[in-house]
């Protein structure tokens, strides 16, 4: 490990002529008279290169007194360092006197995230997490990948096809980054027992799987709920609540506020679960955009910030618009309520068959 300064990643710099005006938040801080070495030195700083020559330059003092240099402490044989470098700037952002990027990218590779249902929004999600650092997966799904899949599961190639989901995703995440902790169980969900020595070993959980309708979404959340770990599900555009451990909505919260609108709820899922099971459209740009939304809460929530879907739901709509629908903790809710009588939950609602 090398110490070095760096520039900070947030400073902007405005030239005219040989006067150079830096800009850190409120500070300001204006440079007469650089020579093109000095404008060579001060792009190194940014780099974060060649501290000592650097150090030894008049202006040092001025920009470490306004607080436009940070120290960080570089293990230079890390490669990760290199694929994370636009990452590090947008976590720059978020340095406080605390945390520097450096840090904040250590917490995302250090997270870890069990991923239910590896579908086509999984597709999406377990990109959109490996390209933000999270460093270590969980995957599970009983699925093998089938052509059907291949309009929007860009995980997987026709080569693919036959194999199970969770090896053939584990394969192309780690040609696309080697350094990642996977862990594949091929297994198909039948109960929250299923889930919660999985839930318990994760940071969090991710619920993409939509089989059986609504039963697969409350055994996730039993199972999040009953071992502490925050969760959010998703699927067909939809995202929410997250469930963030701190008293906020869960999936069934949800599931209650729409039997209270449609007090037959439960019977037609029951009807629902005696048809022949169908199979959805699925147009993979929806899949996109949905985890874009799943991965941002769940990076925001890694970094300690409160996600946008905590008692709320995101929805996107078939117009191109989205938009957030409140859906604050029931108190009847049949998983985390506290009222009596407890609400109907969907497993109890097809066990009245
Ligand atoms: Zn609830």
């Amino acid at each position: 490990m090398t110490e070095m300064l760096r520039l900070r990643a947030r400073t902007r710099m405005i030239w005219s002529g040989d006067t150079l005006l830096m800009q850190l938040g409120t500070h300001n801080l204006r440079l007469s008279g650089f020579a093109e070495a000095q404008v060579a030195a001060l792009h190194e700083l940014r780099a974060g290169s060649s501290p000592d020559r650097v150090r030894e330059s008049p202006w040092m003092s001025a920009l470490l007194d306004g607080g436009f240099l940070e120290t960080v402490a570089h293990p230079s044989d890390d490669p990760d360092l290199a694929r994370f470098d636009r990452l590090l700037n947008y976590l720059s952002e978020l340095e406080s006197a605390e945390v520097n990027r450096f840090d904040l990218l250590a917490r995302l590779r250090g997270s870890s995230v069990l991923l239910v249902g590896l579908g086509g929004m999984a597709s999406w999600v377990t990109y959109n997490l490996l390209c933000c650092a999270i460093g270590r997966f969980t995957l599970l799904d009983g699925d093998v990948v089938e052509a059907s899949n291949l309009n929007r599961s860009i995980l997987y190639t026709e080569q693919d096809i036959g194999r199970p989901k969770v090896l053939a995703a584990a394969d192309r995440m780690r040609a696309f980054a080697p350094r990642t902790e996977i862990r594949a169980v091929q297994a198909y969900v039948t109960g929250p027992d299923d889930l919660r020595d999985l839930a318990r070993e994760s940071d969090l959980v991710i619920g993409m799987a939509d089989q059986p309708p609504w039963l697969i979404k409350e055994w996730v959340a039993a199972a999040a709920l009953a071992t502490g770990r925050p969760f959010v599900q998703a699927s067909g555009g939809r995202v929410g609540p997250f469930h963030t451990t701190s008293g906020t909505a869960c999936t069934i919260c949800d599931w209650t506020h729409q039997t209270d609108r449609q007090p037959r709820y439960g019977e037609l899922l029951r009807r629902q679960g005696m048809l022949p099971r169908g199979n959805s459209g699925a147009l993979s740009p929806v899949g996109a955009i949905t985890s874009g939304v799943v991965c941002l809460e769940v990076v925001r929530y890694l970094l300690g910030m409160e996600p946008t879907t905590a008692n709320r739901i995101w929805e996107f709509r078939g117009d191109l618009s989205s938009g957030y629908s409140d859906c604050p903790p029931h108190p009847r809710c049949g998983l985390c309520g506290n009222d009596e009588p407890r609400s109907v939950t969907p497993a109890a609602s097809l066990a009245q068959r």
